[in-house]
């Protein structure tokens, strides 16, 4: 049997291992200090004011589309070309999502396509990073503030990426970032996510959501005494979960580098078609999409060979959930012709030259 790689996989160590042990030793499993201490390593590595994490990504997109007080009859902008969550999370407050379609050469959303769909109602932008790369930012905030919109940014992507000359995360041009540490992306609690903002108002408000709504003040002062004030959540990460979090932290600059290599080596070594860097970015890629004519056919050929590729993503407009606000296929025109081709192959810092040859060498016999 040929060794098997799938698109994305996991790095764990030794040192992962034992930082989630000496939490299992300890007194804390949940709501210790691993959390703080995880928190604010993001804040340092972002440049964010602060840092909520929760128990994953659509959580923490969920806490963001409530603080910036989404709710029936308004209306959030996001991208077809995205997982689920990224309009899903505008459904659960009961909003209605809209999406602009993306740029054919970068497959991030398009500020002009923004520009266009806005409306009276519109009460928040949620530009994704996808693969990795940053939207267009700067542009994208000066839409919103013009308007008084909030942008949330879903970095789930996006972890140890570079907008001009600041990290995503640092929120200089949104009101929050969101951030997912599932096994595929560019780092890993598990499951486990974060939501940076330099925002005083909204860090409050995600704590109190991220706990049931629930507050302490100084002068109730038994364990008991709390007050709900909201009704929020249990969105929160485990100590175990940040525990990692803070071991992976320290190993994303190696990440990227690898990532960025293998991004170069596939460029180099690939004449096909892919998606192109801007200037302003430097990413920590998390997918390698290349573009072919016979998908289908090139996805199970590949999978013959011990290649197991994923598409991302199925424009989410055209998902059966999503006819109820009356979407159809036709609708994003340049989302939907990327999605007919698009493939992404493996790509996370393990693979080492060898595996890089062997994989271009099997991509080379099925083109
Ligand atoms: C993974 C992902 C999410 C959701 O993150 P989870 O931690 O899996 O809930 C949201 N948006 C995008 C673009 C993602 O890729």
């Amino acid at each position: 049997m040929p060794k098997i790689y799938s698109y994305g996989y996991q790095y764990i160590d030794e040192s992962d291992i034992s930082s989630v042990i000496e939490v299992l030793r300890s007194d804390y499993l949940t709501c210790g200090p691993k959390i703080g201490e995880f928190e604010n390593l993001i804040c340092s590595f972002t440049g964010a004011k602060y840092c909520v994490a929760v128990s994953n990504g659509t959580a923490g997109l969920h806490l963001a589309a409530m603080a910036a007080g989404l709710g029936a009859g308004d209306e959030a902008i996001t991208s077809p070309i995205t997982f689920l969550s990224s309009a899903n999370c505008i459904c659960f407050t009961g909003a209605k999502p809209v999406f602009a379609d993306i740029e054919s050469d970068t497959a991030n959303i398009d500020p002009t396509e923004i520009e266009s769909r806005i409306t009276g109602k519109t009460k928040a932008i949620i530009p994704v990073h996808f693969a990795g790369q940053s939207c267009d930012m700067k542009r994208i905030w000066s839409i919103a503030q013009k308007r008084g919109i909030t942008v949330i940014e879903d970095a789930a992507h996006a972890m140890g990426s570079d907008y001009e000359d600041t990290k995503v995360g640092s929120c200089k041009y949104s009101d929050m970032t969101v951030f997912s540490f599932h096994p595929v992306k560019n780092i890993t609690t598990g499951e486990g996510g974060a939501i940076t903002t330099n925002n005083s108002a909204l860090y409050e408000k995600l704590l109190s959501l991220r706990s049931h709504g629930m507050h302490k003040d100084g002068n109730m002062r038994a364990t008991w005494e709390y007050e709900m004030r909201e009704l929020g959540y249990n969105y929160r990460m485990t100590d175990l979960q940040a525990a990692l979090g803070i071991s992976q932290l320290s190993k994303l600059g190696r990440f990227k580098k690898r990532r960025r290599e293998i991004v170069e080596f596939y460029n180099e070594n690939l004449q096909i078609d892919h998606l192109v860097e801007r200037e302003f970015s430097n990413a920590c890629f998390h997918l390698y999409p290349i573009l072919t004519e016979n998908r289908r056919e090139f996805y199970f050929r590949a999978r013959e060979k011990g290649l197991h590729l994923q598409v991302h993503y199925i424009p989410v407009h055209t998902q059966p959930y999503y006819s109820r606000f009356s979407y159809k296929l036709g609708d994003y025109p340049k989302s939907e012709a990327y999605y007919s081709k698009c493939i992404s192959l493996p790509l996370y810092p393990s693979l080492d030259d060898g595996d890089l040859s062997e994989i271009v060498k099997r991509i080379k016999e099925i083109l």
